[in-house]
């Protein structure tokens, strides 16, 4: 692209709702346009970005045997019910009728419909393992978009969706697309963490899924990693312990604890340490049309994870409590225990953290009144565990119970699932295997952010001045910048130009009539691998040109008939050194 004649602009000023540097980047080096609030168009210099992306995905997919197939991104509503989801999606779907009042939604995902070409196509174990993939437009009606394209509403993405006959069939074909994903971020040159992730309630036990983590400071993600098996884990998943002393022996006695609500305060009151008093939250579960109370018990100074609550509920909607729930159940805000409970009522589920044969302080059920002695496995005859904590740094880590957990920040760019028979079976789908009976086949499903994963390699890659692009994913590899204002100079130049692009490189030439300062500016916001600069001053001293690499800021002076075969193994040796950064 020559820029006289290109489409390129830049901007001076960070848009007042950009917080994080990609976003501002992005908008500043003009490679997106904001539509309204999380919806993006990809300027020309953008959609180089993710059409390398793309390419690189579509080749490591191929390579593995995935066959792309391009569904609608209109789907039929019919297909939503049927599955289940048009209810438990409301809010994050976009819902539409067509003229006929017939159903229609904007995807936000696509399994119902690879489920529904899937069912009238195959029939057969013979034509099993099987894995389709697209790349496509996907539409979630996010609460709080955000970050420009990395929580965005319209975004783009690639999913992929393969069925098996049996267990082991899946978990091979997992494996396959864990190597798929890993190759994908390594020649990408990205960091990247694999952990272990929420999968909300799964079809069946021990079913894998893991995110992939591009290691970021201002990630949305938290994750967990324990230095000394390995073990990574995402926060909403992630399991960990602490180390305690807890009193065994205590009578249960009913104590005042006048205007005394919150943990820190009936504690204090009581003199006890908080998490030797336990902490009563309540939740709404709604699963279809039934309501069910929830009162999950957790040690006083741990912190509920909602999102291992609502996994292992199963249900569609979870919320708070509200203080009109409170009335409605007849018992006063802040005194809520397990002991005397109307068991009926509620369903009490203990994380798994609690000492059973440990001495508590609870509520009281009545205002200004708690327990103190409670123990659970003497006083409460029904007790349900399940791991309900949020997990902190420096937790033990639950799986070689020797090392402490440390938080790494990530963006997620991509996440891999097993679902089992969740859609076949809803859906009812059906092959014959080798004795002829008719089986649900079992699904894998594998997702990857094409658009996230743009904003995250520059959230990893810039500097004060701009981006610093990867050289597999750069939108060009070279920013050639000219300075002369002498025609014949200027020809030469394009000359030049023409040369490179002859040779296969990929060319910005900035042949504006604007100041060198201007256009060095420029370059280094927009951030190509290298840099070539002819000045018609230096140039007219010793006919050499200037390469200057991004990242390192090494300058080389060369003649004319060596650049392209320099600039082409400068790149290849940055390709080489950035794809060892890779995994953590
Ligand atoms: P998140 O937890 O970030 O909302 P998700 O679990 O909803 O992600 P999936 O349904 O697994 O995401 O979608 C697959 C991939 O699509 C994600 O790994 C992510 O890279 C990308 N993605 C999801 N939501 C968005 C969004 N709002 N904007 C951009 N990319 C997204
Ligand atoms: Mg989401």
């Amino acid at each position: 692209m020559k820029l006289s004649k290109g489409f390129w602009q830049t901007f001076k000023e960070t848009p007042a709702d950009a917080e994080i540097p990609s976003h501002k980047l992005m908008i500043r080096a003009g490679l997106i346009y904001k539509e309204a609030a999380g919806l993006y168009a990809y300027l020309p210099m953008g959609l180089r970005v993710i059409h390398k992306i793309e390419n690189i995905i579509r080749e490591e997919h191929n390579k593995a045997d995935c066959y792309e197939l391009a569904m609608t991104v209109l789907t039929p509503g019919e297909l939503w019910h049927e599955s289940g989801r048009w209810d438990k999606m409301e809010g994050q779907m976009l819902k539409i009728k067509d003229r006929a009042g017939r159903e229609l939604c904007v995807s936000p995902t696509n399994e119902e419909s690879v489920v529904d070409i899937f069912r009238k196509s195959i029939n057969s174990y013979k034509q099993l393992p099987v894995c389709l993939y697209q790349i496509n437009t996907k539409f979630r009606d996010e609460i709080r978009p955000r970050y420009g394209v990395m929580r965005s509403r319209e975004f783009t993405m690639k999913d992929a969706y393969s069925f098996h006959l049996d267990k082991k069939c899946l978990d091979d074909g997992y494996e396959k697309m864990f190597h798929v994903y890993s190759n994908i971020w390594t020649r990408m040159g990205l960091k990247f963490i694999v952990v272990d992730a929420d999968g909300g309630a799964m079809a069946f036990s021990g079913a894998k899924t893991q995110e992939f983590q591009v290691v970021a400071e201002f990630g949305e993600d938290k994750v967990m990693k324990c230095p000394e098996c390995g073990y990574a884990a995402n926060i909403e998943a992630a399991e960990g312990h602490r180390n305690l002393d807890f009193n065994t022996s205590g009578d249960l006695k009913l104590v005042d604890t006048p205007d005394k609500k919150t943990i820190e305060e009936v504690a204090g009151f009581l003199k006890v340490p908080e998490h030797h008093a336990l902490k009563s939250v309540v939740y709404s579960s709604i699963t279809g049309t039934e309501e069910e109370f929830i009162l999950a018990m957790l040690l006083g100074d741990d912190e509920l994870n909602e999102i291992k609550l609502k996994s292992y509920l199963g249900c569609d909607h979870l919320r708070v409590a509200t203080d009109a729930d409170f009335k409605r159940l007849d018992i006063p805000v802040g005194f809520i225990g397990p002991y005397n409970l109307q068991k009926g009522k509620f369903n009490v589920i203990y994380d798994r953290e609690i000492n059973m044969d440990a001495a508590y302080v609870i509520g009281g059920l009545s205002k200004d009144k708690h327990y103190m002695g409670f123990i659970p496995s003497r006083d409460d005859k029904n007790i349900q565990t399940a791991d309900l904590r949020l997990v902190y740094e420096d937790d033990r880590c639950a799986v070689c119970k020797k090392g402490t957990l440390k938080e790494i920040r990530g963006i997620e760019v991509g996440h891999i699932f097993q679902l089992g028979d969740k859609y076949t079976k809803s859906m009812n789908v059906t092959v014959l295997d080798k004795n002829g009976k008719t089986v649900n086949p079992i699904m894998g499903c594998y997702g990857i952010g094409t658009t996230r994963t743009a904003a995250a390699a520059i959230e990893q890659n810039n500097d004060k001045d701009g981006i610093i692009w990867p050289v597999a994913i750069a939108p060009y590899d070279l920013h050639f910048v000219v300075i002369s204002k002498n025609e014949e100079f200027m020809k030469m130049a394009g000359e030049v130009y023409g040369e490179l692009r002859k040779a296969g490189l990929e060319v910005v030439m900035d042949d504006r009539n604007v100041g060198p300062g201007f256009k060095f500016k420029d370059a280094d916001l927009l951030g190509l691998p290298l840099r070539l600069t002819l000045g018609e001053r230096d140039y007219s001293k010793d006919q050499n040109f200037e390469i200057r690499d991004r990242r390192t800021g090494e300058v080389k002076k060369m003649k004319r008939e060596k650049l392209v075969q320099e600039i082409k193994s400068w790149l290849e040796q940055k390709r080489a050194e950035e794809k060892k950064v890779s995994k953590v």
